[in-house]
């Protein structure tokens, strides 16, 4: 592939930084400019003239105040409306997994821009036309649908909106329609595999799929490897959230070392979220967003609770849009236990890569006789024979040693058997916390 095919919009994703700084900087005017006809910016900014005039370089970013989301809630519905109502041509609520819902509006052109976004993303990853993309996320108010539906079609790929669940008939339409490029959560992936075994299906022999897209949850590069090794293609991290307009903020290039961040459409800042002072390079933090290509609805300085860090250097690829690392988790997703902090995630790290370990786990918080204990409730795979006690006792020690390993806590092993614990075609419930608080 030569270096100018490679793009989708080489007019920003070739830029120099200079060229991309002054982009931004310009954009961020706007930005503040066209927020402040919100009911929320307005009262949140004050006097904007003095806010413009105090923006000399893309840093000076730090002088606005942050956005939460406890702002976009109590907002809700309509106070950070930049745009009258009836320029609006879509709504989507996010998921609420954290509590109330908030609602998220868009005007024709922010659909465009959205569209555009994804196009590139998945253009850079490696699809063209010709491929056939299938997308096994929910539809709905969930943004990784439409989001991604709009995204394909836009790049010109034949698109089938399957959405989650039904698994033999994914399987199926992947099989019939020589589906080539998916769109999938990482935990439905890994539920998919036995389905495909116990089908008979072979993806690397039977399938033509080529490229994944996998995001809207944490997931590690233990699992990365899984995915690919299983259906013999390659996967690519795909970052977004609902409040940003969803997927598409963030995307792995072909190098697959961080995704980067689209410039020209977001302001990338990570800040100790204690002191929410910026944080250098390479050092993890939250990361905070601001949207500076958005009409609808534009959001400065949004702390999005997601812990990542900014991969220090240039991509290979050339592009010079700031890559971050894979998220760590949600600050929301970390526990405490026995003084140790802990992110599901770091469990998953371990799991994933003992041989023994099926495709599905959850950790439970428990806390008995006044202590506080963590069960790791894990699948084995489907090559243990669960009657074999001695076997099952062995793979539980390794476990059980390889967590304390990584974690400094020695957790309680459950092993169950392949396709036992509960499965959920959304985002994966990784942890119950029974504590009391
Ligand atoms: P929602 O707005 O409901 O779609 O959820 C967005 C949230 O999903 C983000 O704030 C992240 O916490 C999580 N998320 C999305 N993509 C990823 C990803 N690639 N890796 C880890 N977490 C992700
Ligand atoms: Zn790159």
């Amino acid at each position: 592939m030569t270096k100018t095919n490679s793009y989708w919009d080489a007019s920003v994703e070739a830029l120099s930084r200079s060229e991309l700084d002054a982009l931004q900087l310009e954009r961020l005017k706007q930005t503040v400019q066209h927020a402040s006809l919100s009911p929320f910016y307005k009262k949140k900014l004050g006097d904007v003239s003095e806010h413009l005039s105090s923006l000399q370089s893309v840093s000076d970013i730090r002088k606005l105040p942050f956005t939460t989301k406890a702002d976009l809630r109590n907002e809700y519905p309509y106070g950070f409306l930049s745009v009258s109502k009836d320029e609006l041509v879509r709504l989507h609520v996010s998921s609420g997994t954290t509590g109330q819902a908030t609602a998220i509006f868009y005007t024709r052109a922010d659909l465009e821009t959205w569209a555009d976004l994804l196009a590139r993303c998945m253009y850079m990853a490696g699809a063209r036309p010709g491929d056939t993309f299938q997308n096994l996320t929910g539809y709905g108010l969930f943004t990784g649908g439409l989001g991604f539906h709009y995204g394909a079609e836009r790049l010109g790929m034949l698109t089938i909106p399957a959405g989650a669940g039904n698994s033999k008939r994914q399987i199926q339409l992947m099989k019939d329609f020589s589906t080539s490029v998916i769109h999938i959560i990482p935990s439905y992936a890994l539920l998919l595999m036995p389905i495909m075994t116990e089908m008979g299906i072979d993806p690397r022999r039977d399938l033509s799929l080529r490229l994944a897209f996998v995001g809207a949850e944490p997931y590690s590069e233990e699992v990365r490897r899984r995915i690919e090794d299983f259906y013999g293609i390659r996967v690519f991290n795909s970052y977004g959230l609902s409040e940003l307009n969803g997927p598409g903020v963030a995307f792995e290039c072909p190098e697959q070392t961080g995704m980067h961040v689209w410039e020209d459409a977001y302001l990338v800042e990570i800040i100790d979220p204690r002191t929410l002072e910026p944080v250098p390079d390479g050092v993890y933090g939250e990361l905070v967003l601001t949207s500076i290509k958005r009409e609808g609805m534009p959001i400065i300085r949004y702390r999005t609770k997601d812990l990542t860090r900014i991969i220090p250097g240039d991509c290979p690829c050339g592009r010079v849009h700031r890559r971050l690392d894979r998220m760590q988790g949600r600050s929301d997703d970390m526990f405490i236990i026995k003084g140790v902090n802990i992110f599901p995630v770091q469990v998953e790290q371990v799991l994933m890569n003992i041989s023994e370990v099926g495709n599905n786990y959850v950790i439970v918080l428990r806390e008995e006789n006044s202590i506080d204990t963590m069960i790791v409730r894990v699948e084995v795979n489907d090559r243990i024979f669960v009657e074999d006690m001695r076997q099952l006792q062995r793979i539980q020690k390794k476990i059980a040693h390889e967590l304390r390993g990584e974690l400094l806590v020695t957790p309680m092993v459950e092993l169950v058997e392949p396709n036992s614990l509960p499965k959920s075609e959304g985002k994966a419930i990784r942890l119950i916390d029974e504590r009391k608080k």
